[in-house]
């Protein structure tokens, strides 16, 4: 499906919006997503945060681990 404005083409980023938030104009219905579509994309991106979040705590923990064996040079 195609998730553009059928007048200026571009992406649209809110997939609640009705209408094209560049130029204003009304978004189809067949352009709109569906329910089960925003479940899902809410769904993906639930997931994308919660692996963002790991890595950045596993990198914190790294980072934790490198300045320990820096500083003190003991385990
Ligand atoms: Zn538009």
């Amino acid at each position: 499906m195609n998730h553009t404005c059928p007048r200026c083409h571009r992406a649209l980023y809110d997939r609640h919006l009705k209408a094209c938030g560049y130029c204003d104009t009304p978004i189809p219905e067949d352009r709109q997503y569906a329910p089960h579509q925003i479940a899902e994309l809410d769904q993906t991106l639930a997931e994308l945060n919660m692996q963002r979040w790991q890595q950045e705590v596993d990198a914190d923990r790294r980072r934790n681990h490198i300045v320990i064996f820096a500083d003190g040079g003991s385990v």
